[in-house]
């Protein structure tokens, strides 16, 4: 049924890079027979997913939505799938992104952008947007996603779906092609908060693969899905719905905050602080760490090589100058400009140190709150090519999301209503490290 949903929609929304039909019907007979043979029992038994193309699998295409791995077919799979796979998970093939996970809109893709499944003229947010597009199209029934300032949370948001992304090292970073390494996480997108944690639930795992994984003996999210918040603390920061924001996200957030009261949560506005350095502070430090982890695209080892060049140098400068599309170019250069001597304590340095105190103010925030919600975004998805033309406001719209990777917190996406034009919004829930159980509870109660 999703292979013909699939055939369906594709032609109007291009979520995916690549569709594996006859391995994903052969993994689902064998699926079946150990269902029948009692050896698989879990929920996610036979049940359909789509991967983000840039999560490894071993013998399936891996592109970044980037020309420069327009061949790449790995030879190892990401920890993330071999746990999916081991629950009896079907893979159905590779969702379109932004180039290398850059972007918020899926327009930067180096194969077309994807279309918002809600209306075809809007995007369905970035990077992940073809796994948020294709879970909202019924064109399966979760799909991975991942998130280094909100690549989860914004596409769910503006999909109308549900997207998660788990406290920093609580699901393995193996086989995931790096973008900003402190910050990335793997985390899913399904069709409400009880999917989410069902799938959270298989993915989280210690792995000696990744030196950033963690022990975690508190990973029975399922658990959480209580419908009951009485007496939890939620804090809403008043600098979350100030300014830049959309009158109708904001009515529709404060709505759904009205809701957790009224089943018995504690609601208070506060402020959080720092807000306004998060978008300096995040794009120094990713595009940083984006330009040392695309240094190893070169044209040598694997990927796009020019035809045509002049010695090794020339090699790999044409190799990468026609591989990378525009918006990686851009934060190649600005990486390696805050990295280099004499730049480095002015920008790299002071971003780091923003990066803690940022940390700081959410350490005040939750020991004060459970919880803290507010929008997924300022808006609801634009239309398609508005942010191409100036990525400083695309770089705005991440106001809301990438505190969160700079303080390691995990984060929950959960729609909350429509704005006039039929796009939908989503609700931000944001838990203190390893305290996903506190966002699923109020993500589930409220849904
Ligand atoms: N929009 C942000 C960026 O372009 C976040 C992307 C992400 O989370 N991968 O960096």
């Amino acid at each position: 049924a999703v292979l013909d949903q699939i055939k369906a929609m594709e032609p109007l929304l291009n979520s995916f890079v690549t569709i594996e039909e006859e391995k994903a019907l052969e993994q689902a007979e064998e699926v079946q027979k150990r269902i029948e043979a009692g050896e698989l029992t879990g929920p996610l038994a036979g049940v359909p997913v789509a991967v983000k193309d840039n999560i490894c699998i071993d013998g399936m295409k891996t592109t970044c939505s980037s020309k420069i791995l327009w061949d790449f077919v790995p030879t190892y799979t990401a920890t993330a799938v071999e746990n999916l796979k081991r629950s009896g998970a079907v893979i159905l093939g590779k969702t379109n992104m932004d180039e290398f996970a850059m972007g918020s809109t899926t327009e930067t893709s180096a194969y077309g952008a994807t279309r918002n499944p809600w209306n075809p003229d809007h995007v369905p947010g970035g990077s992940s947007g073809g796994s948020c597009a294709a879970v909202a199209a019924a064109e399966c029934f979760y799909a991975l996603g991942s998130d280094t300032g909100g690549s989860i949370r914004q596409p769910a948001s503006f999909c109308g779906v549900t997207g998660l992304k788990p406290t920093y090292g609580t699901i393995s970073r193996y086989g995931l092609i790096a973008y900003g390494s402190s910050l990335d996480q793997i985390g899913p997108v399904a069709k409400d908060v009880t999917d989410c944690a069902a799938v959270l639930e298989v993915l989280a795992s210690h792995d000696e693969k990744d030196s950033t994984s963690v022990e975690r003996k508190d990973c029975d999210f399922t658990e959480a899905l209580r419908d009951d918040v009485k007496g939890m603390r939620i804090g809403i920061p008043a600098d979350y719905l100030g300014e830049g924001l959309d009158l109708e996200v904001r009515e529709a957030v404060l709505k759904a905050a009205r809701i957790l009261e009224e089943k018995g949560a504690i609601l208070e506005t506060f402020d959080l602080g720092m807000v306004e350095y998060a978008i300096p502070a995040y794009y120094v430090i990713a595009s940083a760490e984006a330009s040392s982890n695309l240094s190893r695209f070169d044209g040598v080892k694997y990927g796009y090589r020019a035809k045509e060049y002049d010695g090794l140098h020339g090699m790999y400068k044409k190799s990468r100058s026609q591989g990378f599309g525009p918006e990686v170019k851009r934060r190649i250069m600005l990486g390696s400009f805050v990295l280099s001597s004499g730049y480095y304590d002015a920008y790299y340095l002071k971003a780091l140190k923003t990066k803690a105190l940022i940390k700081k103010a959410f350490d005040e925030a939750f020991s004060k709150y459970d919880v803290i919600l507010g929008p997924a975004s300022p808006s609801t998805a634009p239309k398609l090519g508005e942010s191409l033309s100036d990525p400083l406001k695309m770089y705005l719209g991440d106001i809301y999301t990438i505190s969160v990777n700079l303080a390691g917190l995990p984060g929950l996406t959960v729609p909350c209503g429509k704005d006039s034009k039929g796009l939908p919004i989503g609700v931000q829930f944001i838990g203190d490290c390893f305290k996903e159980k506190n966002i699923i509870r109020a993500g589930f109660a409220f849904e």
